[in-house]
């Protein structure tokens, strides 16, 4: 069993509570979340950039088969999320499939991704919810 230990979740938490992404100094892509090399280049010249909090949904999906410690929250809804320098794939929160649509406005929070059951260690993280456009 692999539990999640308090300093890793703890080392991850500024990237977590943040939108940081990571930045390639070689071919200037920005991948989310930051890794420790380019997957597009391989270079390990890597710069973090913080993203924009709001974006617009690009393309969703709809996921019903979902691990059973998070089945009470099925469905889940993965959406990409186009922020104008970057796509991000990251839960849609806060919406039922009836109130997505693609094109629509979305906005990043930070809401509980999961409870470690041995630790009690909550794990937040980055999410998008709708924006209700006046
Ligand atoms: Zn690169």
């Amino acid at each position: 069993m692999t539990g999640l230990s308090v300093p890793a979740v703890w080392r991850g938490r500024i990237h977590r509570y943040r939108l940081v992404a990571g930045k390639c100094n070689s071919c200037g892509r920005i991948h989310y979340p930051p890794s420790h090399s380019c997957p597009h280049c391989g270079s390990r010249g890597l710069a973090e950039v913080e993203l924009p909090r709001m974006g617009r949904l690009v393309s969703y999906s709809i996921v019903y088969s979902v691990p059973s410690e998070s089945r009470s929250k099925a469905p889940v809804i993965l959406g990409l999320v186009d922020l104008g320098v970057a796509r991000v794939i990251s839960e849609i929160t806060d919406a039922g499939p009836e109130d997505i649509s693609v094109g629509m406005q979305v906005e990043a929070v930070f809401r509980r991704i999961t409870e470690d059951g041995e630790t009690g260690v909550l794990v937040y993280g980055v999410k998008f919810r709708p924006v209700k456009e006046a």
